[in-house]
């Protein structure tokens, strides 16, 4: 299992304390925000080890950015998104890593796409030429038990054990961040994505 420090809001500083730590993955979620940190450690000593890992809402705008940048992108919800990271993935980088953002609950305010229309957009973003279909995430709605919290991870890793049948190379779900993280272990998590316990509560009053 992998740990993704989400760096978001945090300071250089920050990351560069983790870095000396070992920590060699970041997560972000917000493009000029990564943008920037991606470009500030590409002159770093250990700057191939790093890999930068997109996990916020994504504007079509905002793609041609994250499909330079990053190594991954965790939010995807829609073709649309899909198809621009594609086409605009640099020649000389490796495909970017993929994963479909869930909604495991059934709020409609939710972001990322139903369980039932998961199948259709799988096979479209597999087919396309500079991404890897790698598995999918989610951020469940915040529940403070914790066989609730398993519930939502469990159906997350029962999806992406079906759709396997189809996509046998899927071997990545993104599930648990600061104040979930041992029901999504327990239900299969290959990635937590953890911010406050690694750096602290985050001040986001320079953000609009
Ligand atoms: C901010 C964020 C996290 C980290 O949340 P913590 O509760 O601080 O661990 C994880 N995943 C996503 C998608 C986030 O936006």
């Amino acid at each position: 299992m992998q740990l993704l420090a989400v760096s978001k809001t945090k300071p250089i500083t920050a990351i560069e304390e983790a870095i000396a730590a070992g920590q060699f993955a970041f997560g972000e979620n917000y493009v000029q925000e990564g943008v920037e940190k991606v470009q500030h450690f590409s002159s770093h000593q250990q700057a191939d080890s790093l890999s930068w890992h997109f996990i916020g809402p994504i504007q079509s705008n905002k793609t041609r950015l994250i499909a330079e940048h990053f190594d991954w992108v965790h939010s995807i919800d829609r073709a649309k998104i899909a198809r621009r990271l594609s086409e605009q993935r640099p020649a000389d980088m490796p495909p970017l890593n993929v994963l479909l953002q869930i909604n495991t609950s059934s709020e409609a305010s939710k972001s990322g796409i139903a369980f039932e229309d998961l199948e259709a957009l799988a096979d479209e973003i597999a087919a396309m030429p500079n991404l890897v279909l790698r598995g999918l995430m989610s951020i469940p709605e915040r529940a403070d038990d914790y066989d609730s919290q398993y519930a939502a991870f469990k159906s997350l890793a029962d999806a992406k054990e079906k759709l396997q049948a189809k996509h046998p190379q899927l071997d990545t779900l993104s599930m648990g961040m600061s104040g979930d993280m041992e029901a999504a272990i327990a239900a299969g998590s290959t990635i937590v994505r953890i911010g406050t316990a690694i750096f602290g509560a985050r001040d986001y009053s320079n953000k609009q």
